[in-house]
């Protein structure tokens, strides 16, 4: 199967975005964040099976919707790729998904507690999280996205929402660029701290509906100074 090459400057996006989220605590060793082909919308990048701040341009490898990888020519790929094919599938609005296990969202997957914005910089939390309960669909299993029919119920799970919840194991954001699926990602975790310190203290007052589609509205425009920020503190990629 032939494919056009990427835009150099999204592949380049991507690597940063890989450099970015580990710098930011979202990702460690594990995690994985991609983008949807600019080209060809049936298609999707995504690094080889490797640690996020480890990821060079020569690692970027190219799959379908199907999860399977175009042009991988024998490296390892990551397990949960259908995480990334089934969303892309499920949702044409969506051009970029991190999937994290970043520590303070756990909690509230367990407790079947949604995310809902504390404060303004998680304005694309105002229709809450979802939750996605693999038990729902598959028995005892390893908890990972491993395979089309459980990322194809995590999509489902996802529905309409920025961010969905995944029990006993992590989360996934979507976003409409690599800069939004980014934020979201790190004020994802931000807003999930927050949210525990202010439980703790009493009775919280979230952003309504509106006032939280405001403040996102608003965000999405400042996305660039954020980028501008995130991609001076990692440096320069190769
Ligand atoms: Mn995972």
């Amino acid at each position: 199967m032939t494919t056009s090459a990427p835009d150099p400057a999204l592949v380049d996006k991507l690597v940063l975005a890989n450099r970015i989220l580990h710098h930011q605590g979202i990702v460690d060793s594990f995690g994985h964040v991609s983008v949807r082909h600019d080209k060809t919308a049936g298609h999707f990048l995504l690094a080889r099976n490797m640690a996020p701040s480890l990821v060079r341009r020569a690692d970027i490898v190219t799959f379908d919707l199907n999860g399977t990888a175009l042009d991988a020519a024998g490296r390892r790929v990551y397990l949960e790729r259908f995480i990334h094919a089934e969303i892309y599938r499920a949702r044409t609005d969506v051009n970029s998904v991190v999937h994290s296990h970043s520590p303070s969202v756990i909690p509230f997957g367990v407790t079947q507690q949604s995310l809902r914005p504390v404060f303004h910089m998680s304005g694309f939390l105002g229709e809450g999280s979802a939750l996605f309960e693999i038990r729902d669909v598959a028995e005892d299993t390893d908890m990972l996205i491993s395979s089309g029919p459980l990322g194809e119920a995590l999509a489902a799970a996802l529905g309409s929402h920025s961010t969905v919840l995944m029990r006993g194991h992590g989360s996934t954001v979507v976003g409409a660029s690599v800069e939004q699926a980014v934020y979201r990602a790190i004020y994802a975790e931000v807003n999930a701290r927050l949210q525990i310190q202010a439980t703790a203290l009493g009775e919280v007052t979230f952003l309504n509906a509106r006032e939280a589609a405001k403040a996102a509205a608003v965000n999405d425009t400042q996305l660039p100074r954020a980028w501008e920020y995130w991609q001076r503190a990692v440096g320069p990629i190769e």
